[in-house]
């Protein structure tokens, strides 16, 4: 339907409800019902005496009767019904015994004083604003309508609310962002870019369309691309592709569309797309793509507007993603997100860095050493190490400190890692006995082992993960790679829990559950993955789906030699545990002196540890 054909059908339309309501409709629900009667009525009820009250206005005479007694003209109005009718009203007629007709007739009556409202503006109120209401709506719909037709999109209300930043409301700057060096040189090319494009066309060159910074969870994607906007000092338009997922069918695409004309109006500028990933997912080819349509569609307008515009006006636009391999091969082609920006995991001096950036937004004590903390944290991304200080000083505040002190830093390591302390839960002492030498059975065959972290740690505190005790181990220095000999010696420091249990106690407990997880993972990487099965050799039997999420596999072999996988598995832990046992009885002295000590203390350092087994 053709929207500006039916605009005057609208306007009548509009005024006609007004009309209607106006007269007919308001005064009906509103009670009193007011009927015109003639003048030469109005003095016969008065000579009748049947008048209450009258009101004397400047052009009008409103009264009322005595008894409801149904009067004059019975014929019923449309929505007056006869009886309901009990307020009269006339026009003013010059009278001067008015007064005294009434005084005698013993109505009360009085001349009542309006309100100074010019005849103008009382006419602007009762038609203009119910009019301009009308049409702004009208004029609302009618734009939501032409925007989509009114095929599926007639409920494509609001436009794109991708949000509009400008340096004041990020308020984030390449300083906020610590290590990650590599990424911020590659985006500060794009501040130089939209500061002065002018440089870059003298020499004929232009800046890629897009820049995708990819990497895992928490390593500061977003914080980077808000600090982009803050160096840029451009506007910064963001969307977040999640907030695709949540719309209603055909708004995906529109948005993508308005979201582009804005940033076109606004060059030069940056667009950032979030978590692309939820709309740039693979077209799958296979599958029935019914449920996926509405997903399809945004991405290929996507796609479209990127073609469209100009890069030379300067619009830049950056996406972020943990799972780039999921994303549309169309998205990474030359002229799209031909530049991969990657935001790696923390090094260990990217992590002291970090600490440091968050540890300025709290009241530290000047003795802390972030190195340690650094150290003891492999692994932990930038929102990890940001929750770790602010961990931290809570902790600090239930102490009753107002500095966060490196004991602090020491807890929220374990509590981001391993879960609160849970202060309430009652460990019986037979318990406390078995947990304590399964610990002290971990650290033993750990620093009895070449090539394995020095022990940190022994506590047999619980903790609100449900780990029962906890040994934590640090490595002295990052470590990127692991030998085929280390990966063995972790396996035997995997199983050495449950063999100091079995040692000591002639049975087992459920304890080491985790400890056989995570000690027949290593064990099948080492066949799977990493080439080191002297049976199998350099195959590969499992690829990592995902780079940055390394649980996400997906075996390829024959039923045979997956069967073939498992005996070597089931033999490597067997390996291990005997091994591990072996150390253990070796050291039985050892093992009951370090875990009396560990009972009476429940939690022993790294250096009380080492001095009890070298004593
Ligand atoms: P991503 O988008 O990569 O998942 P975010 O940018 O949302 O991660 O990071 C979450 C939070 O972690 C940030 O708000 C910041 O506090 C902290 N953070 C992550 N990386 C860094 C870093 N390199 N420097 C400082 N803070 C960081
Ligand atoms: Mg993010
Ligand atoms: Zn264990």
């Amino acid at each position: 339907m053709n929207i500006k054909k039916g605009k005057y059908f609208y306007i009548i339309i509009t005024i006609a409800i007004i009309f209607v309501l106006n007269y007919f409709v308001i005064p009906s629900l509103f009670g009193d019902k007011i009927e015109e009667v003639t003048y030469d009525q109005f003095l016969t009820d008065i000579a009748n005496k049947k008048i209450k009250e009258v009101q004397i206005e400047t052009d009008t005479i409103i009264y009322t009767l005595k008894d409801h007694s149904i009067p004059k003209n019975e014929k019923p109005l449309l929505f007056n019904s006869v009886d309901t009718a009990n307020i009269y009203k006339t026009g003013i007629i010059y009278d001067p015994d008015l007064v005294s007709k009434l005084y005698e007739s013993g109505a009360k009556f009085a001349k009542v004083q309006e309100e100074e409202i010019s005849p103008l503006l009382s006419l602007i109120f009762s038609y203009g604003v119910p009019i301009l209401i009308m049409f702004i709506f009208w004029k609302f719909l009618s734009k939501q309508i032409a925007k989509g037709g009114f095929g599926g999109n007639a409920m494509s209300f609001g436009k794109s609310n991708a949000k509009v930043y400008v340096k004041a409301q990020t308020g984030k700057t390449f300083s906020d962002v610590a290590g990650q060096d590599e990424a911020k040189e590659a985006l500060t090319e794009i501040v130089d870019f939209l500061h002065n494009p002018k440089k870059y066309a003298a020499i004929g060159a232009t800046l890629p369309k897009g820049a995708l910074l990819v990497g895992p969870p928490g390593t500061g994607k977003t914080l980077l691309a808000q600090a982009v906007a803050g160096e840029a000092n451009v506007p910064f338009f963001s969307i977040s592709g999640s907030e695709f997922v949540e719309m209603f069918v055909g708004m995906g695409a529109a948005k993508v569309r308005d979201l582009f004309k804005q940033a076109n109006e606004k060059a030069p500028c940056i667009v950032f797309i979030d978590e692309i990933d939820t709309i740039g997912k693979k077209r799958d080819s296979g599958q029935i793509s019914g449920g996926n349509d509405e997903r399809e569609q945004t991405l290929n307008q996507l796609l479209t507007e990127m073609d469209g515009f100009d890069a030379k006006k300067g619009v830049v636009i950056l996406a972020a993603t943990n799972r780039p391999d999921s994303l549309d091969k169309a998205l990474l082609r030359p002229g799209r997100f031909d530049r991969r920006i990657p935001v790696e995991l923390p090094d260990v001096r990217g992590r002291e860095a970090i600490l440091q950036v968050h540890a300025k937004k709290v009241n530290i004590s000047d003795g802390v050493d972030f190195r340690a903390i650094a150290n003891a944290t492999s692994g932990a991304s930038g929102a990890e190490l940001a929750n770790i200080i602010n961990e931290a000083a809570l902790h600090a505040v239930r102490c009753g400190r107002i500095e966060v002190e490196q004991a602090d830093l020491e807890e929220s390591v374990e509590v981001i890692l391993a879960g609160y302390q849970r202060k309430g839960m009652v460990v019986s002492q037979k318990e406390k006995e078995i947990i304590a030498y399964h610990e002290v059975g971990h650290a033993l065959v750990a620093a009895l082992q070449k090539n394995s972290a020095p022990v940190h740690k022994i506590t047999i505190i619980p903790r609100t993960s449900g780990a029962l005790g906890y040994t934590m181990q640090v490595e002295e220095t990052e470590k990127v790679l692991m030998s085929k000999q280390e990966a063995f010696n972790k396996i035997v420091t995997f199983t050495a829990g449950r063999a100091a249990e079995q040692l000591m106690f002639g049975s087992v407990t459920s304890g080491a559950a985790n400890d056989i997880e995570q000690a027949t993972k290593i064990a099948r990487a080492m066949i799977t993955r990493y080439g080191m099965s002297s049976q199998f050799g350099m195959v590969a039997f499992e690829t990592l789906n995902n780079p940055y999420l390394s649980d996400d596999t997906s075996l390829m072999c024959s039923n045979e030699t997956a069967a073939m996988i498992d005996k070597e598995v089931i033999d490597t832990v067997a390996k291990a545990y005997s091994k591990a046992e072996s150390i253990l009885k070796e050291n039985m002295q050892k093992l009951n002196s370090i875990a009396q000590y560990l009972i009476s203390k429940e939690t022993i350092s790294g250096e009380e540890f080492m001095s009890l087994l070298n004593m």
